[in-house]
């Protein structure tokens, strides 16, 4: 499935991990025996809801998946960033609960052996244990990260790393080396955790309900969909390029095959982060799906980085069902505000095509003042 993403909407982590799972028929792609090792995204001691880390119902539902097809040598494995205990984070993420429920050991890749290897030049101590697994399943959240923009798949192999060798990646600045790092040590699936990443930090605060969780084979490919997901261009990010020309993967994802299972029928919830409820008051919402509303924050969040979000103060942005059948007047996202002015249609829209529609609002009323 190296071309293909299967992507679900909705709030049941549980109930739509297990769906992807099987429609990606996992248990087929994992030799008779292997060890396998899941590495979620637990890069600080705080819980899922803050944007920040993997949630445990998704582990606890691929543990389960897992164990029901006759899988038994599992281990779950982590290094949090530099200022931060694993085992801290093991415990207030909900982990500890998993690897008793589950008989599912947890390894602090802080605590391990490293070995060096080489890429392109650039030498990196890697847990040993990382190397030791014959199937790697990686984790990620879907979310922003101040330096590389966003992290997915491939920056999250950073905690396979030992803690110097995490600061040696700062100090190389990030990109090439994470690049590296995919080319090294192979991942084999990737199920990423799309249900409340943070907008711009990887160590979350301001949380985006998003509701979606999405697998596939090429953590490229995973991380150019999350780009596009949060209104960038994969070619944006430099590492996203790197390890495209490093043969990891396939930054095209236009050509990619997205399977969607589920569409969207939860409603938009209020959200505590001050950032996202700033982006907000350029929106007029009425009974918008959580999945489209997300999608027109990441868009209002690049609007505001090219200091565009100032257009729409007089003219907030119309989504949701309760605009459908109306003539509302405005400027809508979705094929509920066909009514309004101007609208961009889509069930959700996808991020880049509301960013580029607004983005062509804005000019147009620049031309007119
Ligand atoms: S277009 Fe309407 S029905 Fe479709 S996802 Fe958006 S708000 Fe929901």
């Amino acid at each position: 499935m190296d071309n293909k993403i299967i992507v679900t909407y909705g709030i049941d982590a549980r109930k739509m991990t297990k769906e992807v799972l099987e429609s990606a028929k996992l248990a087929d792609m994992i030799p008779k025996d292997a060890r396998i090792g899941i590495k979620p995204n637990l890069v600080v001691a705080k819980p899922a809801s803050t944007g920040a880390t993997t949630s445990p119902v998704m582990v606890e539902a691929l543990i389960e998946y897992l164990q029901e097809h006759g899988f038994k040598n599992i281990l779950i494995l982590e290094g949090s960033w530099v200022g931060d205990s694993t085992k801290r984070a093991f415990r207030v993420c909900g982990y500890e609960d998993v690897s008793r429920k589950y008989g599912v050991p947890l390894f602090d890749t802080k605590s391990d052996t490293y070995t060096v290897k080489s890429c392109s030049g650039i030498n990196m101590e890697i847990s040993d244990k990382a190397l030791e697994m014959d199937f790697l399943i990686n984790m990620p959240v879907l979310k922003g990260h101040c330096q590389t923009m966003v992290t997915g798949a491939l920056k999250n192999l950073k905690g396979c790393l030992s803690d110097s060798e995490k600061r040696h990646f700062h100090t190389l600045g990030l990109h090439k080396p994470i690049a590296c790092l995919s080319k090294i040590l192979p991942q084999h699936f990737i199920l990423v955790d799309g249900l409340c990443g943070d907008l711009d930090f990887e160590e979350g605060g301001n949380p985006v309900q998003m509701d979606r969780i999405f697998c596939g084979t090429d953590p490229v490919l995973i991380d150019s969909y999350i780009a596009s997901s949060m209104g960038y261009a994969p070619t944006d990010i430099d590492y996203i390029k790197l390890a495209a020309n490093l043969g990891v993967g396939s930054l095209d994802v236009d050509h990619a095959e997205i399977v969607v299972l589920n569409k969207d029928t939860t409603t938009a919830r209020p959200t505590s982060s001050r950032k996202v409820q700033n982006l907000a008051r350029y929106t007029a919402p009425k009974d918008a799906c959580s999945a489209c509303y997300a999608n027109l924050i990441q868009a209002l969040a690049r609007l505001d980085d090219k200091r565009l979000l100032d257009k729409f103060r007089n003219s907030p942005v119309l989504i949701g069902q309760g605009y459908k059948d109306q003539k509302c007047g405005g400027i809508g996202v979705g094929n509920c505000t066909k009514g309004a002015d101007h609208s961009i249609g889509g069930c959700p829209p996808a991020t880049p095509a509301i960013l580029s529609f607004l983005e062509q609002h804005a000019a147009d009323m620049g031309r007119k003042r």
